[in-house]
């Protein structure tokens, strides 16, 4: 997958080099290249910001550099990749969109600072880019290149070969309605606290219902919003099948 971040802080996104994302770049599963949008800029001063329309507090950014930077990472604008345009405004990123931008052969996202990014340049590229406002959770930060790190995060996990062991992202939180189960390793017994019985046995048939119980009790008590969404006859269908 190719990922093309535009931001005028390059540097905010070099974590990405590091841990298993670095690791499935160098192993070229991704193609992460970070753009410094001040490159488009034509002015010695590389101004990226003007003053709003209409007043108001604070800076815009311009569509002039903008425009150039998108067009310059668009690979096929037949294809319209995906861009990412990360927002307070936009809709709440979770893992289900993940899964969906984990299929994209490119994303493209666009890290806005100051007031946000000029209106006219959401609308233009439409015309060559799938574009999709996206918030990570209802609150503001100073700029887009945290909110960029944690869907990059979230979705290159998902692409095939990035984590060692696949398994791994089966079983785990949001990858249906329940919450992960509490995880254990040794020692057995640490600070008068013991590891739940059940899972030193080695029945696995007990172990996962062990477990499956667990999932529901968490999910209830710290997301009862999702334990609503819970089928229970499928849940039910498929234990009788296990
Ligand atoms: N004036 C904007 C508003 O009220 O919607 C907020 C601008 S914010 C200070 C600057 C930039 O940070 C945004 O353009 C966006 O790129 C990023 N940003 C802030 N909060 C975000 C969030 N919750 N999710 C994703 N990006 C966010």
């Amino acid at each position: 997958m190719r990922l093309d971040v535009v931001s005028i802080f390059p540097q905010y996104l070099e974590p990405l080099k590091l841990s298993l994302i670095g690791k499935a770049a160098e192993d070229g599963l991704l193609d992460l290249n970070v753009i410094n949008l001040r490159d488009f800029t034509n002015d010695k001063h590389r101004k990226v910001d003007d003053t709003p329309y209409g007043g108001g507090a604070g800076m815009v950014m311009m569509p002039e550099p903008w425009g150039q930077a998108l067009d310059s990472v668009n690979s096929d604008a037949e294809k319209r990749p995906v861009l990412i345009v990360p927002s307070p405004a936009g809709a709440v990123f979770n893992q289900q969109m993940a899964y969906d931008l984990a299929e994209e052969d490119q994303l493209v996202f666009a890290c806005g600072r100051y007031e946000g990014i000029d209106e006219r340049v959401i609308e233009y590229a439409q015309e060559n880019f799938r574009v999709i406002p996206v918030s990570i959770g209802d609150y503001v930060l100073n700029g887009g290149e945290v909110a960029v790190m944690v869907m990059v995060e979230a979705i290159a996990r998902l692409i095939p070969g990035v984590i060692g062991n696949p398994e791994s992202l089966v079983e785990e939180s949001h990858s249906d309605v329940l919450l992960e189960y509490p995880v254990y390793t040794k020692p057995a017994s640490w600070r008068g606290r013991e590891v739940p019985e059940t899972l030193l046995g080695g029945n696995h048939h007990r172990v996962a219902r062990h477990r499956r119980d667990e999932q529901i009790k968490r999910t209830a008590a710290r997301r009862p919003d999702l334990i609503m969404k819970l089928d229970v006859d499928a849940l039910n269908r498929r234990d009788r099948d296990a």
